[in-house]
């Protein structure tokens, strides 16, 4: 167990079991990507542990780039969804891979759809590492799913609760009913 913030956590999914799914992700991408050459989008902050491991794992050729995102406040996701770095290369005619940590709400998604809508890129796929099929409110098609999980917050592996808790390597989920004296 640990404790970040007022909140405490408990392990839950564990290094092996990630990369695990990231290899299958990576392994299902190439396959139907076949000789094209992807780019890889990671959706800033939370995404950069996924990106890093996930293209180790894909090996044949890609390009790598990143856009960031917010939406989160403390432990809730919010729609206000704030662009703070954007594309800066051209995509004309490429197949594009979103690289997600974790797809929740889906507003995160929305954003990423309405950024995407003008670029004549030739294919838009989403992957993402973590989802709450509990959460999610949207219709758009996820391509690549690595782990379903419930609708509880987690941390680590790239997320974090309040700035704290992305360089954990393993997932960690909220411990709701928190009893004190069992903790001293
Ligand atoms: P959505 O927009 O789909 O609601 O949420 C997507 C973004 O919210 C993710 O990229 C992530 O940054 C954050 N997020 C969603 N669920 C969680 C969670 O359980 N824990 C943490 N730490 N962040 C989350």
């Amino acid at each position: 167990m640990i404790k970040l913030h007022d909140k405490y956590f408990k392990p839950f999914i564990s290094s092996q079991k990630i990369n695990e799914a990231l290899q299958r992700m990576a392994n299902d991408i190439a396959r139907d990507v076949g000789d094209e050459i992807p780019v890889f989008v990671g959706i800033l902050n939370g995404s950069f542990m996924v990106v890093s491991d996930f293209v180790k794992k894909y090996t044949n050729p890609c390009e790598v780039t990143f856009i960031k995102l917010a939406s989160y406040e403390g432990v809730k996701s919010t729609e206000d969804i704030q662009r703070l770095i954007g594309l800066t290369q051209d995509l004309t005619g490429r197949t594009v891979i979103i690289l997600e940590d974790i797809i929740d709400s889906g507003n995160t998604l929305a954003e990423v759809h309405r950024i995407f809508k003008n670029e004549k890129v030739k294919a838009l796929k989403i992957a993402t590492l973590f989802y709450k099929p509990e959460a999610y409110k949207k219709d758009f098609k996820l391509h690549y799913v690595g782990i379903e999980i419930p609708n509880k917050f987690i941390v680590g592996y790239g997320l974090d609760y309040d700035g704290l808790g992305r360089n954990l390597p393993e997932i960690y989920q909220i411990k709701e009913t928190q009893h004190m004296t069992n903790l001293v």
